[in-house]
C-alpha cells in the first residue's frame, strides 16, 4: 500500500499551494462510489467538480476513449480530425449552433467567447465592452478573471483587462452598465461557484429581448450547468431563451479536459483563419469520449435527471437545519447555518463527498447515480446537518 502520509507531505512540499485540500487521496472508483488509498468507500456527490458526468470508470465512455487511444492520441489542428468533426456536428445538431471552437477548459471556452464577441462588436460597430453579472464566475485566466464579477477573486492580480462591467442580475442593473460600446452580455443561467443561484426567468427573457433589439450578443457560460446537469442538455433551455454563444467544458469530456465555444447564427462566421487557435484544443481522445457522453444525454436520461433532482431536493429540504435548497436537476445548493466547509469535512468522515460554493454546500452527483446511492447521501447529510 502507498504511504498516505508520504503522498500528503510530497504534495505539500512540491505542488504549488493553490488548493486547500481535504486530507484524502482517492485511488479508484466505480460509478458514484470512490475508494481512497486506505480502501474506505465514499458516495460521490462532486463528480470532480461536475466533470465525471457518468461517474468513475464508466464503461461506455472508457471504451470510446480506449478505442481512440489505440488509433492516435493527438494530431495538430493543421489536419482534419474525425472525433473533432463528429463532436462539433453532434453539438450543432443537438443545439442549433452553427460552429464550434474547441479548447481544453472552461476558461479557454470563455476566452474564445470573449474574442468572438469583441471581433463581432469591433468589426460591425466599434463596440467592445462586455457586461457580466455580479457573483459570476468565468475562470482563472486574466481575461476570464476580469470577466468574473466577484471582488474576492480580484485581489493581487491587477491590472485587469479593460472592457468588463458587472451588473446586478436584473434589467436595471444591465441598463446601468449598458453603453454604446456594449458588444455582449455574458451570464451563467445558474451561477455555480457563488452558491448555485438560479437567475430569474423573467429577467432572462427581458435580457434576451434587450440584446436582440440592439444586436448585442448573449453569451451563456454553461461550463458547469451544461451537458445534462440541470435536466436539459443546456441550462438555457430551462428558460426558453436563445443565446448567440454557449460555452461549456467540465462534464462535456466525462473526465478528460475539453472546452467548447458554440457559436450560433449571428456570429458563426465571425472568426476566420488565424483569429484563434489551440495546440491541444479538440484533442481526439477527449473528443471521442465527449461524443459518447453527448450521445447518451437523451430525452429519457434528462427526465431521469429531473426526477432525481426533485427527489434529492425534496428530501434535503426536510432536513432540520436546512434553510434553503436551490438549483435545478442535479446541480443543487444547500443553505444552512453551519460553515459549508465544516459540513463537507463531516460528510467526508462519514463517507460522502460534497462540494462547497461560497457559503453553501453544493451537490453535483453523477447523472446516473442510483436511488440507493441517493438515499445513502441523504442519510449522511441528515446526520451531519440535522443534528
Ligand atoms: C469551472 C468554471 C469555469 C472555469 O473552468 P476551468 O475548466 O476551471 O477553466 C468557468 N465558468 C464556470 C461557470 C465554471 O463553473
Amino acid at each position: 500500500m502507498q504511504d498516505k502520509m508520504q503522498v500528503f507531505s510530497d504534495d505539500k512540499e512540491y505542488v504549488a499551494s493553490t488548493y486547500a485540500r481535504f486530507n484524502v487521496a482517492f485511488e479508484k472508483g466505480e460509478g458514484s462510489r470512490l475508494y481512497d488509498i486506505d480502501g474506505k468507500e465514499y458516495i460521490d456527490c462532486t463528480t470532480g467538480i461536475g466533470v465525471n458526468i457518468f461517474g468513475v470508470c464508466d464503461e461506455v465512455w472508457k471504451q470510446a476513449v480506449i478505442a481512440q487511444l489505440n488509433k492516435i492520441q493527438h494530431t495538430s489542428n493543421l489536419y482534419y480530425s474525425l472525433p473533432q468533426a463528429e463532436l462539433a456536428k453532434l453539438l450543432c445538431e443537438k443545439t442549433g449552433a452553427k460552429k464550434v471552437f474547441f479548447g481544453n477548459s472552461g476558461a479557454e471556452a470563455n476566452e474564445c467567447a470573449i474574442k468572438a464577441a469583441r471581433k463581432y462588436g469591433n468589426t460591425k460597430y466599434g463596440r467592445n465592452e462586455i457586461i457580466t453579472l455580479k457573483d459570476s464566475f468565468h475562470g482563472r485566466t486574466i481575461a476570464t478573471l476580469s470577466a468574473t464579477g466577484q471582488d474576492a477573486f480580484h485581489k493581487y492580480f491587477d491590472p485587469f483587462l479593460a472592457g468588463f462591467k458587472y451588473a446586478d442580475p436584473d434589467m436595471d442593473g444591465i441598463l446601468r452598465c449598458y453603453t454604446d460600446k456594449t458588444c455582449a452580455v455574458m451570464i451563467e443561467c445558474i451561477q455555480g461557484e457563488s452558491g448555485v443561484h438560479v437567475l430569474d426567468g423573467e429577467f432572462l427573457k427581458e435580457l434576451e429581448k434587450f440584446c436582440k433589439q440592439r444586436d448585442i450578443l448573449l453569451i451563456c457560460d454553461e461550463v458547469q450547468c451544461g451537458n445534462g446537469r440541470t435536466g436539459k442538455l443546456y441550462a438555457y433551455e430551462n428558460f426558453g431563451i436563445h443565446p448567440d454563444i454557449v460555452t461549456t467544458a467540465k462534464g462535456l469530456g466525462g473526465g478528460l479536459p475539453i472546452g467548447a465555444c458554440m457559436m450560433f447564427e449571428k456570429c458563426a462566421d465571425t472568426f476566420t483563419y488565424g483569429d484563434h487557435g489551440s495546440t491541444f484544443g479538440g484533442n481526439p481522445v477527449a473528443c471521442a469520449g465527449a461524443v459518447s457522453i453527448i450521445e447518451r444525454i437523451t430525452d429519457e436520461l434528462l427526465l431521469e435527471v429531473q426526477g432525481k433532482g426533485a427527489y434529492l431536493k425534496a428530501h434535503i429540504g426536510r432536513i432540520k437545519g436546512v434553510k434553503a435548497v436551490t438549483g435545478m436537476g442535479l446541480m443543487i445548493g444547500i443553505q444552512t447555518d453551519k460553515p459549508a466547509r465544516e459540513i463537507a469535512q463531516s460528510c467526508l468522515e462519514k463517507g460522502l463527498i460534497v462540494l462547497t460554493a461560497h457559503d453553501r454546500v453544493r451537490l453535483l452527483p453523477p447523472l446516473n447515480i442510483s436511488k440507493d446511492e441517493m438515499e445513502q447521501a441523504i442519510k449522511i447529510l441528515n446526520e451531519v446537518i440535522g443534528k
